[in-house]
């Protein structure tokens, strides 16, 4: 189970896309991303699933691609990847992606969807509400947007950092920062990037009651990396923990440690290492390894933060069973745990924990 990615990309991918999506940065003038531990383990493992050998060129590699069209590509992949359900975020959308039921159609998987706490806020504003009913109208608008949603998700990180005042606004506070944010906000589309909003918003999120993911450490050159340590939402995880609310530490890296450390402390915290699985590529079973030198068992999770890209869902599919794989066989032999202890294991590490998190069951 993925619990945690976003839709892909309806059109082919040429050269350029693939460059510009491959991982968080971007190009640049005489260099290619693919010269990476992504770059080299997408090479190597992804041309098989379109009939080619492993490390095919580049151009003979987009040719095949153009060749089978998007959704044929798409489709290969996502059932390559062996998910039997996915979480998808639907917050952002920068061009067309498929929505999670398509997702989950191309995967042969079962779809659920996670709802980003500010674009609600976003699009709330863009609906024309002002400062004044803000409050109202964000949980009104939450509670029917997450009312087939399995889970939201904040971008704190993205917009403020994550040293975030653990204390649950006031609505007076909330209309007074609604206000100073609108004021200062320029012609373009709303975005909110306010330190009193987002509090806000993630105690809604802990008010509804689902698990709230957070965006934590690895991004795009959008994040001040510094000011995403996980360890800076110590005071807002104490606070939160007596409402019971599950909190989902997403990607985490280079603080796989830290997160590892504060799944360990408080019962409520989840994490995993979306992202930077496959953005490791051979250095995955390291981050691995390091992610469950603290974090229990129990509370570690799969996602691949996959976006756009269908190749992103495979290698980070890919590369987590090969990691898990080497590490459980490595704990095997070293006498760590029986083989019994392997299989029970697999299966939590794999689906069982977010299956429990997220309430799935049967649904799945
Ligand atoms: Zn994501």
């Amino acid at each position: 189970m993925d619990h945690h990615c976003h839709g892909v990309l309806y059109r082919d991918a040429d050269e350029a896309t693939l460059e510009s999506m491959l991982n968080e940065g971007s190009g640049w003038p005489g260099g290619s991303v693919f010269d990476s531990q992504a770059g080299f383990a997408f090479r190597r493992l992804c041309p098989p699933v379109l009939g080619l050998p492993p490390h095919a060129e580049l151009a003979d590699y987009v040719l095949r691609r153009a060749e089978l069209g998007a959704n044929e590509v798409s489709k290969r992949f996502l059932v390559a990847t062996g998910m039997s359900a996915l979480c998808v975020d639907t917050g952002f959308t920068p061009e067309p992606l498929t929505s999670p039921a398509e997702l989950g159609g191309l995967a042969g998987a079962t779809a659920h969807e996670i709802v980003r706490l500010e674009r609600v806020a976003e699009d709330v504003v863009v609906a024309g509400t002002g400062a004044d009913g803000f409050a109202d109208a964000v949980r009104s608008a939450l509670a029917t947007r997450t009312a087939s949603a399995v889970g939201v998700k904040s971008i704190a990180a993205y917009r403020t950092g994550l040293d975030l005042n653990p204390e649950r606004p006031t609505d007076p506070e909330v209309t007074a920062a609604v206000g100073r944010w609108l004021a200062a906000q320029g012609s373009g589309p709303p975005r909110i990037a306010h330190e009193t909003l987002q509090r806000f918003l993630i105690w809604c999120g802990v008010d509804l009651g689902l698990p709230v993911q957070f965006h934590v450490g690895y991004g795009d050159s959008d994040v001040d990396l510094h000011r995403c340590n996980p360890l800076l939402l110590t005071p807002l995880l104490r606070a939160i923990q007596p409402a019971g609310t599950l909190v989902m530490l997403l990607h985490n890296y280079p603080y796989h440690r830290e997160a590892g450390y504060l799944a360990q402390v408080f019962p409520h915290v989840y994490v995993d290492a979306g992202l930077a699985t496959h953005n490791l590529g051979s250095r995955a079973p390291s981050l691995l390894a390091e992610a469950l030198e603290l974090a229990p068992y129990g509370k570690f999770l799969y996602s691949s933060d996959a976006f756009g890209l269908p190749e992103l869902y495979y290698l980070g599919a890919l590369l987590f069973r090969t990691a898990l794989s080497g590490f459980l066989t490595a704990g095997l032999q070293e006498d760590l745990f029986t083989e019994r202890t392997v299989v029970r294991l697999t299966r939590m590490l794999c689906a069982d924990n977010a299956k429990r998190a997220y309430g799935l069951g049967e649904q799945m």
